[in-house]
């Protein structure tokens, strides 16, 4: 299995870090190219409007949304949950539509800016210490996305298909549990289109 993490902005050696320790060394991803071959990919959290800037000089959405028609897995923190929702408000901007969510920037005020939570996740099983800064919030679900934890009853981390999406920093925390989730999907992944391969090998011999 081929894991890389967006290296464009952000705390993109933390992930890189945990992949890392959970068996999985991953590759920095710094231009459109390196996405091939891979079968996921993690979108850290960083600042989304620069990341927005960053990625205007290749055609990353195309590329993106290829990645994911094709098969590719993604684990999406924080601002990387701006960038695949369909969906962003204050201020709107543009972004992947690879979750069928609607999702506020900074969503928490001045009030809290950051703080410490524990998400009770029952897919891994347990609680799972996160690190909100300047996070979003998710304020619309379409129908096919499964909630997988909350904080004071409001999802905070989602799933639709491939795309792992939460509004928090798991990789603060130096639990590799979500990205455990992130890579047995990608390992799917693989299985699936390695299947896919053989069975256009066989037709075509
Ligand atoms: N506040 C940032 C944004 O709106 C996201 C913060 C983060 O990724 N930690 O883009």
């Amino acid at each position: 299995m081929r894991v890389g993490v967006l290296a464009l902005q952000g705390d993109f050696e933390a992930h890189l870090r945990v992949l890392e320790a959970e068996g999985v060394p991953a590759i920095d991803v710094r231009r459109t190219a390196g996405l091939r071959g891979l079968d996921g990919l993690v979108l850290p959290g960083a600042e989304s409007t620069t990341l927005l800037n960053l990625m205007r000089d290749e055609p990353w959405f195309d590329e993106l949304r290829r990645f994911h028609a094709g098969g590719g897995a993604f684990l999406a923190t924080c601002a990387g949950a701006i960038l695949v929702s369909r969906k962003v408000r204050s201020p709107e901007q543009p972004s992947l539509g690879l979750l069928d969510a609607t999702i506020e920037r900074n969503g928490y005020g001045r009030q809290v800016d950051s703080f410490e939570a524990e998400v009770e996740v029952p897919a891994v099983g347990g609680a799972v210490r996160a690190a909100f800064i300047r996070a979003p919030r998710f304020r619309a679900l379409g129908k096919r996305v499964e909630v997988l934890g909350r904080v004071a009853g409001e999802p905070v981390l989602v799933r639709e298909g491939r795309v792992l999406a939460m509004t928090f920093h798991p990789e603060l925390a130096g639990d590799g549990r979500l990205h455990r989730l992130f890579l047995e999907q990608a390992g799917e992944s693989r299985r699936e289109r390695e299947r896919d391969e053989d069975e256009r090998r066989a037709v075509a011999s």
